[in-house]
This record gives C-alpha cells, sequence and structure tokens, in this order.
C-alpha cells in the first residue's frame, strides 16, 4: 500500500472568509465582569423547575416541531401579532444570519449605519454580501435624509438599525424607522431590519409598525433582557412573506426541544422579568447620573442595559486600569468613531458600584 499523501499547509477557507477576522470579545477572570450585555440575574428558579419539569416528558427520539408552532403562538400572543409573523432561531444572530442567507448574496448589498453591531456586517461578510456603510450622527442617531439618500444610492436588499444600538445606546425615533422603511419600501427591493436585542429596557418599539404589507423586519432575543444566553433563543416579527423565506433557509429542525420549551416556559414568568427590567433601568439612570458627575467622563444617553462612555484620557489605560481593579468593561478605544470609549453592563447595584469607584480611581491614576 501507499503511504498516504500529507499536505504541508492547512487547506484554504473561501477567500472571502480567509480575510475574515474571528469575533473577539475577551473574557477575563475577574471580579465584577460588564462587558457582554447579559442580565446580573438568572432567570428565576420556578422557570429552571418549570422548565425541566416539561422537558422530562418530551419524547427524545422524536424530532422536534419544525415549525415551533407552540412557542411561536405563545410568542405571537403575548407580542399582540399573528403567529404567522413571528420566526425564531437559535439566537438572534441566527435570525440575522438566515435573513441574509435569504435576502442577501454576492449579487446584492446590505447597508448598516456605524457605529453599530459589529455582526451585521460580520454575518453579511460570512454570507458573500457586500456591505455598504453608511455615518450616524455625532449624537450616533440615524440622519432619515441621509440614510434615504444611501438607500436610494445602493439600492441594498437589507438595510439594518439598531434600536437601541449597540454599543452607543441610542434610540431611533420611529419616525426614523418610517423613512427608513418608506424609502426601503420605495426601491421594491429591500428589507429594513431593525435589531431590538435591547428592546425591552426601552420606552419604544418598531414592532407595532410591523405590517404584512411593510418591508419591515424587528429582531429580538432571550440573551439579555429573558437572562437566557445559554439558552440561544432569538425571533423576529416579519411579514409572513419573510417568514416563509427564512423557514425555507434554516436548516430542518434547527430549533432543539429545550429551546422551543424554554422559549415558551419563560414567557409565563413575565411579572419577574419586568422587575428586572425596572431594576436594571433604575440602576441604568443611577449609573448615567453617576458619569454625568464623574470628571473627564462624558456618558452618552442610553436605552439598553448598558452605557457607552468617552474618557478624557487615553481609553485603553483605562481600561487596562479597571481591569488592575478586577472590573472588566468592554474595550471601544481603538474603533474607528468611538476613540477613548467603553461600554459598561449594567450589573447589581454592588457591581455598579464597585465599577464607579474603580473608574474614579483610574481616572486620578492615569491623568495625574
Ligand atoms: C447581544 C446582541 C444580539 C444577540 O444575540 P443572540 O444571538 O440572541 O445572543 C443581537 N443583536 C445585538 C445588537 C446584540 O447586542
Amino acid at each position: 500500500m501507499n503511504p498516504p499523501i500529507r499536505i504541508s499547509e492547512p487547506v484554504p477557507p473561501r477567500d472571502d472568509v480567509q480575510a475574515l477576522e474571528g469575533y473577539h470579545s475577551p473574557q477575563l477572570d475577574v471580579r465584577v465582569r460588564l462587558n457582554t450585555n447579559e442580565s446580573p440575574y438568572p432567570p428565576p428558579a420556578g422557570f429552571v423547575e418549570a422548565w425541566l419539569d416539561e422537558l422530562a416528558n418530551v419524547p427524545l427520539h422524536r424530532y422536534p416541531d419544525r415549525q415551533a408552532r407552540d412557542l411561536r403562538a405563545a410568542l405571537a400572543q403575548r407580542l399582540g401579532q399573528p403567529m404567522e409573523r413571528v420566526f425564531c432561531a437559535n439566537g438572534s444572530n441566527e435570525v440575522l444570519q438566515t435573513l441574509l442567507l435569504a435576502y442577501g448574496g454576492h449579487a446584492r448589498r446590505a447597508l448598516a449605519f456605524e457605529p453599530t453591531y459589529a455582526l451585521h456586517s460580520h454575518i453579511a461578510r460570512l454570507t458573500g454580501t457586500p456591505i455598504a456603510e453608511g455615518e450616524r450622527r455625532p449624537d450616533f442617531t440615524v440622519d432619515p435624509e441621509t440614510a434615504t439618500k444611501l438607500v436610494e444610492r445602493h439600492t441594498p436588499s437589507i438595510v439594518f438599525t439598531c434600536s437601541p444600538n449597540n454599543p452607543t445606546g441610542t434610540l431611533d425615533p420611529p419616525e426614523a424607522v418610517d423613512a427608513l422603511v418608506d424609502a426601503v419600501a420605495a426601491t421594491g427591493r429591500g428589507l429594513l431590519v431593525v435589531d431590538e436585542a435591547y428592546g425591552e429596557f426601552a420606552s419604544r418599539s418598531a414592532i407595532q409598525q410591523v405590517d404584512d404589507d411593510r418591508p419591515l423586519v424587528v429582531v429580538r432575543t432571550y440573551s439579555k433582557v429573558w437572562s437566557m444566553a445559554a439558552i440561544r433563543l432569538g425571533f423576529c416579527v416579519a411579514p409572513p412573506w419573510v417568514v416563509e423565506e427564512l423557514e425555507k433557509v434554516v436548516l430542518p429542525y434547527h430549533l432543539a426541544a429545550p429551546t422551543q420549551i424554554a422559549g415558551r416556559v419563560a414567557l409565563r414568568f413575565d411579572t419577574e422579568m419586568k422587575a428586572r427590567v425596572d431594576e436594571l433601568v433604575r440602576e441604568r439612570d443611577r449609573l448615567l447620573d453617576a458619569l454625568e458627575g464623574q470628571a473627564g467622563v462624558v456618558p452618552y444617553p442610553s436605552g439598553a442595559n448598558f452605557v457607552l462612555f468617552r474618557v478624557q484620557a487615553d481609553g485603553q489605560r483605562v481600561w487596562d486600569g479597571l481591569v488592575a481593579h478586577g472590573v472588566l468593561v468592554r474595550n471601544f478605544s481603538r474603533w474607528p468613531r468611538l476613540h477613548d470609549c467603553l461600554r459598561v453592563t449594567v450589573g447589581t447595584r454592588d457591581e455598579n458600584d464597585a465599577f464607579l469607584e474603580a473608574l474614579s480611581r483610574v481616572l486620578t491614576e492615569v491623568t495625574s
């Protein structure tokens, strides 16, 4: 027998994949972790019990419901929407990927307004969809006029916006969403995708603007508000003709039974969830006030469970200093448009106090 032929180099992936960098968000072992916008609280104990109870009766040798009907019906009822407008997937990132697989591709274009959630352009590239970059205004809102011009110029098949915007916390006013859907509808060839991963923390949502004859999709997740980042469940509200295409594109039986059940059972714990949201919104506003009062710091208004702030110092040094004090926040200091900016996730009261105290110390250290 001949010896097997061995290769001396790894097999190259697609050229466009080789050119990509992976998703980086360093996880360090520190005392206070305020870097990934998770909830500081686990789901209610009653939820875990109810979920496991139902799970015990699932016929595990059978595939799960391909259309996730019970989950979608429960979600639809809660949102006051028909079930035909709800699509569920493994985290909202899979919803975004499915939208791009169905509506993107190399012959088409997506449009995003920077600075925004990096995964919008990253997943676009993964699906071979060229991405055009629009700019947000200095206060990080989307300017409807500039946006409309860009939509006319690029005729994108997907326009992304994010409200509240990650990482800036900015809320799009309903007029901006309306202007964008109108601009996209006028081209007759695109969808407006509003990523509302933090929607429950905000005072307004675009879900009520979804209609069967408007090209508007609103994306939500269980990862943040519902304290279920580990479950991986997200969904979108969209016209039924969009949902039908998404169902075609996902792999058969992509949503596991434990995930479907978790999403449905969680809705029964609405009251507990609302109390957590209220508590986090109070803490966010307290953090914002404290940052306003801190010399050398400019916080941006936020409708989410995090606050972006700019330091009048070297942002990288401030981030390093915070880590040295056992506090991990997200470092955007080297991002275009976000120089010297850091983003802190709202944690428990004690965690937020630990962060504020560390920040005040670090600022004294780096500016003296
Ligand atoms: C966290 C986040 C998501 C979440 O993704 P999942 O896949 O649902 O965990 C989506 N969009 C934005 C803007 C986010 O910040």
